[in-house]
C-alpha cells in the first residue's frame, strides 16, 4: 500500500513540531512542510530579546539544522505560499502551480502583524517585529538610532523597549490602554512592570492613540498622538497585535471565526484537515471549554504533538495547561492558566521589588498564576492548576503557607517484592 502523505502548511513553531513529532512516533508517511518565508523553521521568541542585542545568533534561532530534515525524511518546501485547497480531491495548490496531494492536511499558518491604519505608517524606519527578516532590518537600524517610539505596550512592544533601553536608546512606549499588557496581565503585575520599565528609563504613555507618523525625505521623524503630543523618533516599532492567517481555510469553506474553528481534537469540520497554533480557534478546557486562540510557543508545540498523535492513531482531546513567558530586560514574567475578566488578584511576595507572584481567582477557584523572577512559583502554579488543587485566596497570599503541601501526594512506591 502506498505511504500516506501528511501535508503541513506553515513552517513555523507548530508546523515544524507536527513533522518532528510524527517522526518521533515512527509514523510511516511522506511528510511535507510548506512555508512562505525564505527560511527553514525558526523560533520567534529570541527576535524581540537577545537577537536584537546580538546575544543570540542565527544558528540559535533556527529550530533544527538543515541536515535534520534530510535525516528524518521531512520534505521542506520554503519560500512558497500555499494558495488553494481542493478538499474533494485532497490537493493543495502552491503559488508556483505545483500541487501536493494529501491524506491529512495540517494548517499551521500562524498570524501576521496587525497594520496601523494612520498616515505615515509606510515611512522608512517604521518596523514590525514578527519575522526573522523584520528583526534583521530592525537590528540594523538600531545600531545608530538614538530615539525610538513603540506603538503598543503588549509583549512585542515591551520586550523591544527593554532591549532598546539597554543599548542606551531613548524609548517611549504608547498604548490605547491604561496600563502595560492590559489584556493579558493582572492590574497588580501590570503596575510592577510599569514601575520597573520606567526605572529602566522607558517613557510610558497610556490612554492615547496615534494620529499620524511624521516624516522627512521619506523617513520617520516622530509620532503625533490624537491629543496633540509629538514624540521624536529615529525609528518606530509597531506592536499592536496580530491577525490570524485564516484566508486559505476560508476560501475552501472551512468555518472561520477569529481563527480556524477546530473541535476538542483540533480537527476542522473536514476530518482530513486539522489546524493548530496561533491560527487555531479551539475549545480549551482551561477556558471552561470556550473557544479561544492562544498565541504562545507552548500552545503551538503542544497542539502539534496532539495532532501528530491523532494522525498516528493515538487520538486524545487537546488538554494541555496553557503557559508562557516574556523576558523584558531583567524582568522574567511567566504565566500559567488563563485569566478571565473580573478575577480576584492575590499577591504573594513584595510588590515593591522584582520577585513576586499574583494568583488569580475566579469564583474562589484558582485560574491563573503570574510570576515575576520566581520560577519555582511558576512550576508550582502549573502543578496546582493541572491537579485542580483547591486553595483559598488567603492561603495563596500567605507566604507562611506551604502551597506545595496542598499538592496530591505521589502514589507510594510499591514495596520491594510486593
Ligand atoms: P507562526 O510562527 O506564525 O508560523 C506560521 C508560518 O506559516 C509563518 O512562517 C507564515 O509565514 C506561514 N504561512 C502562513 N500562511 C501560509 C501559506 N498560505 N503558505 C505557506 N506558509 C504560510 N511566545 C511565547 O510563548 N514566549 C515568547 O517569549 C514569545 N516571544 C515572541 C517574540 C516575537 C517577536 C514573536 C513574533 C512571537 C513571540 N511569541 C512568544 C509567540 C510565538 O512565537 C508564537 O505563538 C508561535 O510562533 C506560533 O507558532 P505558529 O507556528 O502557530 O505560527
Ligand atoms: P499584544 O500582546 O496583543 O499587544 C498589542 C497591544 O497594542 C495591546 O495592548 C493593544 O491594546 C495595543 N494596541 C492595539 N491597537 C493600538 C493602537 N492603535 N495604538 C496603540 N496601541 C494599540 O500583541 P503584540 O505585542 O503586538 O504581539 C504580537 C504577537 O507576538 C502576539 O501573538 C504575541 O502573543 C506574540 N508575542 C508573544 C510574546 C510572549 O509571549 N512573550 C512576546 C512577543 C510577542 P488592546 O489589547 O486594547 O487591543
Amino acid at each position: 500500500m502506498a505511504q500516506p502523505t501528511i501535508a503541513i502548511i506553515g513552517a513555523g513553531q507548530a508546523g515544524f513540531q507536527v513533522a518532528a513529532s510524527l517522526r518521533d512516533l515512527h509514523y510511516n508517511a511522506r511528510v511535507v512542510i510548506v512555508g512562505d518565508e525564505p527560511h527553514a523553521p525558526y523560533q520567534r521568541p529570541p527576535l524581540s530579546k537577545g537577537y536584537l542585542l546580538g546575544e543570540v545568533d542565527d544558528s540559535q534561532v533556527t529550530l533544527r539544522p538543515a541536515a535534520f530534515y534530510a535525516q528524518h525524511q521531512i520534505e521542506l518546501i520554503i519560500g512558497k505560499r500555499a494558495v488553494a485547497i481542493d478538499r474533494t480531491r485532497r490537493k493543495v495548490g502552491l503559488e508556483d502551480d505545483s500541487v501536493i496531494e494529501y491524506d491529512h492536511l495540517v494548517l499551521a499558518t500562524g498570524a501576521r502583524n496587525r497594520p496601523l491604519p494612520v498616515p505615515g505608517a509606510d515611512l522608512q524606519n517604521v518596523f514590525f517585529l514578527r519575522t526573522l527578516d523584520e528583526a534583521n532590518r530592525l537590528r540594523e537600524r538600531m545600531s545608530d538610532a538614538k530615539t525610538a517610539v513603540v506603538i503598543g505596550a503588549g509583549f512585542i512592544g515591551l520586550e523591544f523597549a527593554a532591549s532598546a533601553a539597554k543599548t542606551g536608546m531613548e524609548v517611549t512606549v504608547l498604548d490605547v490602554a491604561d496600563r502595560p499588557m492590559a489584556r493579558a496581565l493582572s492590574k497588580t503585575m501590570s503596575a510592577v512592570f510599569a514601575r520597573e520599565h520606567e526605572k529602566a528609563g522607558v517613557n510610558l504613555v497610556f490612554n492615547t492613540q496615534v494620529m499620524r507618523l511624521l516624516g522627512e525625505n521619506g523617513r520617520v521623524t516622530g509620532v503625533e498622538t490624537v491629543d496633540g503630543r509629538v514624540m521624536p523618533a529615529d525609528l518606530v516599532v509597531i506592536g499592536i497585535g496580530v491577525i490570524p492567517n485564516v484566508e486559505l481555510a476560508a476560501t475552501c469553506d472551512l468555518p472561520v471565526e477569529n481563527g480556524i474553528v477546530v473541535d476538542r481534537f483540533l480537527q476542522t469540520s473536514d476530518p482530513h484537515i486539522s489546524a493548530i497554533g496561533d491560527v487555531a480557534a479551539h475549545e480549551n478546557p482551561y477556558a471552561h471549554g470556550t473557544r479561544v486562540r492562544l498565541e504562545s510557543v507552548q500552545n503551538a508545540a503542544d497542539q502539534a504533538r496532539c495532532v501528530a498523535h491523532r494522525i498516528a492513531g493515538q487520538p486524545a482531546a487537546y488538554s494541555a495547561l496553557p503557559w508562557f513567558w516574556s523576558n523584558q530586560g531583567n524582568l522574567k514574567l511567566q504565566m500559567t492558566g488563563l485569566p478571565t475578566s473580573g478575577c480576584e488578584e492575590v499577591l504573594r511576595g513584595d510588590p515593591n521589588g522584582t520577585v513576586c507572584s499574583v494568583f488569580l481567582f475566579r469564583d474562589d477557584k484558582l485560574v491563573c498564576v503570574e510570576t515575576l523572577n520566581r520560577p519555582a512559583d511558576h512550576m508550582l502554579g502549573r502543578r496546582l492548576l493541572t491537579n485542580r488543587v483547591v486553595l483559598t485566596p488567603q492561603q495563596a497570599g500567605d507566604l507562611n503557607c506551604d502551597l506545595k503541601a496542598l499538592l496530591p501526594k505521589p502514589a507510594a512506591a510499591a514495596a520491594p517484592g510486593s
